[in-house]
């Protein structure tokens, strides 16, 4: 019989836990696969380890990785990924928001099916905030349009992988990663499957709008050049209109004479080329910062217990 790794990245979700284990179980109990897990807690500060520990005395086939401190749910899943041995690999949150239900049909399709992976998406965001989905939108509109990496809208994390792809993934070592990037990225036929939002399980969400907003823009600067060029396109278009000024204040003055005006349009210009310039730079710094964690080689996690 075939092997199947689940990897379920923890971070504070003791009273998830125990319901996901079962939930799963009971969905991998008919299907024609020798099921493990491998629960990775991500420096979680309330009873998840714990939890999961009593999973593994209970259940040989629970395996954990607990790290340190918190890594981040990207790191949790390379860490994952990594100590995984099963032909089929799949992601999925603690907090039963990527139904086990879906498992069968996935591992169906990957057994008759010419396709390395079945990935999911959401096509509604129900329960979420409004300006979040809003945001969420735009942020994938805006990336595809400057990425060649195409990345789905409302895509998640939970997908079935075959061995192939998942060790393409592991082979990928940056350290800002951006997943559903790097799931791209690799290549592999994929199948998408669709389905409608869940609510969590108990527990909230870990990830505030502010740590979205910075793990979108890992998500552009990991996956996209484009707004390096930015800074050169609005030089070279500032340059072209103030030739075109010099000469239109140059014939001016020599027609009508030099009258000292204008001093208001000065601290405007002076004002917005400031900005452009610091903005540029700005830019220009989010690179280099990526570029200068990227050249540590620290590693992406450190773990404390592994079993
Ligand atoms: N998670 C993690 N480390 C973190 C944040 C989240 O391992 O720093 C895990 C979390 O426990 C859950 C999954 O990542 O299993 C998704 O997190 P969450 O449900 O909070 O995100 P949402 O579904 O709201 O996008
Ligand atoms: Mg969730």
């Amino acid at each position: 019989m075939k092997q199947i790794s689940i990897v379920v990245p923890c971070y504070n979700e003791e009273a998830s836990v125990p319901l996901f284990y079962k939930a799963c179980e009971e969905a991998l109990r008919p299907l024609p696969v020798e099921p493990e897990w491998w629960f990775v807690d991500d420096g979680s500060t309330d009873g998840t380890l714990e939890q999961i520990k009593a999973l593994h005395r209970q259940d040989t086939r629970v395996h954990y990785i607990s790290f340190s401190r918190n890594f981040g749910k990207e790191a949790a899943m390379y860490a994952g990924l990594e100590a995984t041995h099963g032909e089929y690999v799949a992601v999925m949150d603690a907090d039963l928001q990527d139904p086990p239900a879906l498992l069968g049909p996935m591992l169906t399709i990957l057994e008759t099916e010419e396709y390395d992976c079945v990935a999911t998406r959401r096509v509604t965001r129900k329960g979420e905030p409004k300006l979040r989905s809003f945001f969420a939108r735009r942020f994938y509109k805006l990336l595809n349009r400057i990425s060649k990496t195409e990345v789905v809208d409302g895509a998640r994390d939970f997908r079935l992988m075959k061995r192939a792809m998942v060790d393409a993934v592991l082979s990928l070592k940056e350290v800002s990663r951006f997943s559903k990037g790097i799931f791209s990225w690799v290549g592999f036929r994929t199948q998408w499957m669709e389905y409608e939002n869940v609510r969590r399980a108990a527990g909230e969400t870990k990830w505030s709008f502010w740590k979205l907003l910075i793990y979108s823009l890992d998500g552009i600067i990991g996956f996209s050049t484009a707004p390096l060029a930015l800074a050169s396109y609005m030089g070279l278009v500032f340059c072209l209109l103030a030739f075109v000024l010099i000469l239109y204040f140059f014939i001016k003055t020599l027609i009508w004479g030099d009258p000292v005006a204008g001093f208001p349009a000065m601290i405007c210009i002076i004002l917005l080329l400031g900005g452009i310039q610091l903005f540029s730079i700005g830019i220009l710094g989010q690179y280099l910062s990526k570029t200068y964690l990227e050249a540590k080689h620290r590693p992406l996690y450190i773990a404390r217990e592994k079993e």
